[in-house]
């Protein structure tokens, strides 16, 4: 069956706080947009369990923000479509052609605003165990593992941060670190060396994963001594950094050396009328706070640039 063919003023990838933020601005502008989204609205933030530094919320669930933020991108009149996986991108100064696995986009400007992907821990059991024992969400997981031995692995904020999240379920606590510091913000530092049942294995890195059917034990390597160890732990959480999820426009858009749309805060990509907002343009902050403003500028330049288009067409016509 043919897919049905989609005139759109915009189209915007990825319906994280960047995306969701042009969205509303989008549907002020009276843009026919639509948002497309291949996993459950709310991006990086929904997993957070509480953020403390987005203007208006002294403390509020990252699910919680993300839920009014989709409401008032509804409420403003801004389609969304969850879970139609783009198969194709063809985006050129002529012609922006996205096709999803149920229609084909023809939009006159693109929003990429599909932010970061877990990295995954590089071990051969990775696979094996992804679910049964390895776990890269804490928020959604971690109550599988009440009164258990537990290991998180990674050194940034985001590991000590699942660590101190996690440590209400475990029995003890191991954080796995390749390093013999943290780069993670002293205040979630303190909160984890005070905690007896958190103990942190420095300079030390994961290589193996064992069990039958579910993780039962790790293998982890000393760097410096390169002596293994085994840790009879039964769950391992993964918080070793994020990559951007770039693959299906790199054919088109010029990406840097870690994959990141090469962009400024114009969010201008080197194609006419594609912008990249969010976590996934080259930028020196990553927050909920800079992502809004990247969808804000974003949406009212590519309204900007549909509005020349239409008048170029109208001249030529
Ligand atoms: C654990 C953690 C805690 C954090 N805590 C804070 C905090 O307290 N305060 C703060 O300011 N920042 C925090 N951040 C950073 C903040 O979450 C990000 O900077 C922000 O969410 C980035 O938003 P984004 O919209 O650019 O990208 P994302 O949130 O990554 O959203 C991108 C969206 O695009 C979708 N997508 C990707 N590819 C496609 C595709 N091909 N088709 C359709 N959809 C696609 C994804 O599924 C996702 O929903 C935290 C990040 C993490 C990981």
């Amino acid at each position: 069956m043919d897919k049905p063919e989609k005139p759109l003023d915009l189209l915007i990838i990825g319906a994280g706080v960047a995306g969701l933020t042009a969205g509303i601005y989008a549907a002020r502008l009276k843009l026919k947009t639509l948002i497309l989204e291949d996993e459950i609205v709310g991006g990086q933030i929904q997993e957070t369990y509480v953020v403390e530094n987005y203007p208006g919320f002294s403390k509020i669930k990252g699910s919680e923000l993300i839920d009014k933020m989709h409401e008032q991108t509804l409420l403003a009149g801004t389609a969304l479509d969850e879970f139609d996986k783009i198969v194709s991108v063809r985006l050129t100064p002529q012609e922006k052609i996205i096709e999803t696995q149920t229609a084909i986009y023809r939009p006159a400007a693109v929003i990429i605003a599909a932010g970061m992907k877990r990295r995954e821990v590089p071990i051969p059991e990775e696979k094996k165990f992804r679910g049964k024992g390895i776990h890269y969400c804490e928020l959604c997981d971690g109550h599988m593992y009440d009164g258990k031995v537990i290991a998180v692995v990674g050194g940034g904020n985001s590991a000590v941060g699942a660590a101190n999240f996690l440590e209400k379920y475990a029995k003890k606590l191991y954080i796995i670190h390749h390093s013999d510091k943290f780069n993670a913000d002293q205040i979630a530092q303190d909160q984890l060396f005070s905690n007896k049942k958190i103990e942190v294995l420095w300079n030390s890195k994961l290589i193996h994963g064992v069990g039958e059917t579910s993780l039962s034990s790790v293998i982890i390597e000393n760097q410096l001594t390169k002596e293994t160890r085994t840790l009879e732990v039964s769950g391992v959480f993964v918080q070793i950094g994020s990559m951007p999820k770039t693959d299906l426009y790199k054919d088109y858009i010029r990406l840097n050396e870690s994959g990141s749309i090469v962009a400024t805060e114009t969010c201008e990509t080197n194609i006419p009328g594609v912008y990249a907002a969010g976590d996934i343009r080259t930028k020196p902050i990553r927050q909920l706070t800079t992502a809004a403003a990247d969808g804000t500028v974003a949406a009212l330049l590519a309204e900007k640039y549909i509005i020349g288009l239409k008048k170029r067409k109208e001249v030529i016509a």
